[in-house]
């Protein structure tokens, strides 16, 4: 093997090749900007799949980011830190909640609420020991362990990692009817996303959050939202649930409570379901680090203080609006909630991947979703000038497909 230089060879010869990046290699991020190593500017519209909702390097997050470095970054949980007891209580006011259990990916959120909610089914619904059920959606994203591919039906997520964890059943994504039957007497949950992202920014019909929160009421099967990308403003609300005014038993948090900064994710809920757990029955040496409570705690202070979802739904309208007059023979479907927008293209026009490469080469950052989706996720800090350069670009690319 040829000696390798340079950070893309170096990456692609002694990294795994678990994900396929578009040929840039970034050095810089500011705000909604990116720069490459010969100073080339790019637009980031992906924001690190809404990790980044703040932009990057927000001054305020990296400041309060800096204050806790000078003065304590980890404990464990073996010990108490000054920030958690702050934090817990801040994102589940936030939230209308009680609880708060900090984990750090988002797929630890999952795998939390997983265990919560087969812990409340047995220790209050009274199931079946072993016989607990999960319904969950056909299309879902909810990350990326054994257990969470389990109840994934992309082949990619799933072929060579059996055998599966059982105990899931999967419903088409939007239909009550389909949930209504699956609701029964051995389901401890019902765990979607109100928006389903990784599967092309999918929007269900209106009043199904209302019907689905209202079936789990009536089944007594807690309702759990994975709000992992779609909450903290990204949708134009602090939750893509308070759209339909619903309140579900258990939301997941994670990306953007980050502020882009470091790997923050909670389970947010009930006592009555977050108060079953006893020490040793869950944890994480990083859950709820001081320096992780202290980004956050600004993240949630930023949302409350800068009209950030108010912008998302301002901008948002724009983007749709603007490709939806521009009638690109080549776009047969625009999906958008807040700043995030998924765009289906043609096939004949080429597949998404190639249309982000062309986009890439205009500087806009985009990453395809599935073969004809491009998912376009800008930071909620974006401003209107800069949106408009933004849509300048991604018209004359989707023109020329
Ligand atoms: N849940 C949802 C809805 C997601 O979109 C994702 C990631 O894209 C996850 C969970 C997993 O998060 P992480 O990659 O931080 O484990």
């Amino acid at each position: 093997m040829m000696p390798a230089t340079g950070a893309a060879s170096l990456e692609d010869a002694y990294g795994v090749r678990n994900y396929d990046p578009l040929p840039v290699v970034i050095t810089r991020g500011e705000g909604c900007w990116v720069e490459d190593a010969d100073g080339n500017r790019y637009f980031d519209s992906l924001s690190a799949y809404s990790a980044l909702n703040f932009g990057h390097r927000h001054p305020r997050l990296i400041e309060a980011a800096r204050r806790q470095l000078d003065r304590l970054t980890l404990t464990s949980r073996a010990f108490r830190n000054g920030r958690l007891g702050e934090f817990c209580a801040r994102l589940a006011t936030a939230c209308s909640m009680q609880r708060v259990l900090p984990m750090n990916t988002g797929a630890e959120a999952v795998e939390t609420a997983i265990k919560a909610a087969r812990k409340w089914g047995y220790r209050v619904k009274g199931l079946t020991p072993g016989r607990a059920k999960i319904v969950v959606c056909n299309g879902n994203f909810h990350g990326r362990t054994t257990t969470i591919v389990s109840f994934s039906d992309d082949p990619a997520a799933r072929t060579d990692f059996d055998p599966f964890t059982p105990g899931f059943v999967s419903v088409p994504f939007g239909d009550s009817a389909a949930l209504e039957t699956a609701l029964d007497g051995e389901t401890a949950a019902f765990l979607f996303e109100p928006l389903q992202g990784e599967a092309g920014v999918i929007i269900p019909p209106d009043g199904y959050l209302r019907e689905a929160r209202e079936l789990c009421t009536r089944a007594n099967v807690l309702m759990v939202a994975d709000e992992v990308q779609s909450g903290l403003g990204r949708t134009g609300r602090m939750l893509a649930c308070d759209h339909e005014g619903v309140a579900p038993d258990l939301v997941l948090l994670g990306k953007a409570l980050g502020g882009g900064i470091l790997p923050v994710s909670a389970v947010v809920g009930s006592d009555e379901v977050l108060g079953l757990f006893r020490p040793g029955e869950h944890g994480s040496t990083f859950g709820g680090n001081p320096l992780a409570c202290a980004v956050a705690l600004e993240v949630l202070d930023l949302l409350a203080d800068e009209p950030l979802s108010d912008n998302a739904i301002e901008l948002g309208a724009s983007f749709s609006d603007s490709l939806r007059a521009a009638a690109h023979p080549a776009v047969t479907e625009v999906r958008q909630r807040g700043l995030w927008i998924g765009v289906d293209i043609r096939a004949e026009a080429g597949t998404a991947r190639s249309a982000c490469e062309k986009l890439l080469a205009v500087g806009v950052l985009a990453k395809e979703t599935h073969e004809q989706t491009i998912r376009f996720a800008p930071p909620l800090t974006t401003s209107a000038d800069e949106l408009d350069w933004l849509l300048e670009r991604v018209n004359l690319v989707l023109a020329g497909l």
